[in-house]
């Protein structure tokens, strides 16, 4: 497979990827209309916000399985996520 072909694919993977998560948003109910952490608006219409928010999908949660996060809350709680494995990480080497 050549570096053009490989691209496209991962393209479409990842296109599938949000098609998917489409699905499941349209399963389990509208897309909430602000930050589910630190609730600020979310604009739908706005291009960049559709595309640097994040959307999780909790089925197990019935009452608010649809989550939405802003760019900033999405990245505290990457770090949060990371330095909580890190610590793991760390206390498995002691
Ligand atoms: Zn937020």
């Amino acid at each position: 497979m050549n570096r053009k072909q490989r691209r496209a694919r991962e393209a479409q993977i990842r296109k599938d990827g949000n098609d998917e998560l489409a699905a499941q948003v349209a399963m389990f109910g509208k897309l909430p209309e602000e930050c589910t952490a630190c609730e600020i608006p979310f604009d739908k219409k706005n291009k960049e916000m559709a595309t640097t928010w994040n959307v999780v999908v909790r089925k197990e949660d019935e009452a608010n399985p649809v989550r939405l996060y802003c760019p900033t809350c999405w990245n505290t709680a990457q770090e949060v996520i990371n330095n909580y494995l890190k610590t793991m990480e760390e206390n498995d080497e002691l």
